[in-house]
């Protein structure tokens, strides 16, 4: 952002005027973590799905169940697509994601689906890097304010570049895969992200988004509970660690797994998958 115009009498007065919070979230339904947690405590695994580097996988999670996205072998952030797996047009909505509760998603915090709908689809249950917190840079881990990697920026900041292992092409390949059709049914389903594991910020001068080597170690994880049935979306991004580049096979990459967990009879007590948003869509007619 480059301003050139000058600043009139009382600009330092309107610049310290406070911030006002656009949506606070105290009104938000909550999200009952000691239930789900210790149902996860007895929860069994149903499968296990290794996303290999460069690439991108789907699994799907019927509600009330867990699913956890690892690091194994080295730094790696993954891209992450979220469906309702009966109506693959509800999906995850990153922008009224990020209003809700801020740049970076963590425990406790949710994955809210496109209008109509708007209601969340998963719950973040665990962290291992919820230490991380925001760095002296601005920088924290598991953002929604990134889009996803893709070969049309990529075309269109170098000239002629034809690179097919973006998160969005991993993204499309992977989902007509799973459907059965072809590419280009696929490729208007996939949507911004949740970039697990990726470390990323705003510049405080010229506002630009800015990457950082993660500080995701094989061990670490980020773990969901399904609200709603979900299909997902994994790509092992070609940026590795996004300590320097992607869009180009420079980066040292690595697989990314993922592990689903069936809750044990009766483990969910009372708790009901979240209905449709209850605004009438009648739009003032
Ligand atoms: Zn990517």
């Amino acid at each position: 952002m480059i301003s050139q115009s000058n600043p009139p009498a009382d600009a330092a007065e309107r610049r310290a005027i406070q911030p006002v919070i656009c949506y606070p979230n105290d009104t938000l339904p909550p999200a009952d973590l000691a239930l789900y947690r210790a149902a996860r405590a007895t929860a069994t695994k149903t499968d296990e799905i290794l996303v290999p580097a460069r690439d991108a996988r789907c699994f799907t999670v019927p509600a009330g169940h867990f699913f956890r996205i690892s690091s194994v072998e080295g730094p790696q952030v993954g891209d992450l697509n979220l469906w309702n797996t009966g109506d693959l047009t509800e999906r995850f909505y990153s922008g009224k994601t990020r209003a809700l509760h801020g740049t970076h998603i963590t425990t406790g915090e949710r994955m809210w689906s496109s209008f109509p709908h708007l209601r969340p689809m998963t719950t973040i249950i665990e962290d291992t890097l919820g230490w991380y917190g925001m760095d002296a840079f601005g920088g924290s881990v598991h953002d929604v304010i990134g889009t996803r990697c893709d070969p049309y920026t990529g075309n269109l900041l170098a000239a002629g570049t034809q690179y097919h292992y973006c998160c969005h092409s991993n993204l499309t390949r992977a989902l007509a895969d799973h459907m059965g059709v072809p590419l280009a049914e696929a490729e208007p389903l996939v949507h911004d992200v949740l970039n697990v594991f990726m470390c990323t910020g705003f510049t405080r001068d010229t506002g630009q988004y800015f990457m950082k080597a993660s500080p995701v170690r094989p061990g670490d994880y980020l773990e969901f509970f399904a609200e709603i049935n979900v299909t997902g979306g994994l790509s092992a991004c070609p940026g590795g660690d996004c300590s320097s580049e992607h869009t180009s096979d420079v980066a040292s990459c690595h697989p990314l797994l993922v592990e689903v967990f069936a809750p044990a009879e009766g483990a969910l007590g009372n708790w009901q998958s979240p209905g449709e948003n209850g605004y009438d869509r009648s739009h003032g007619r």
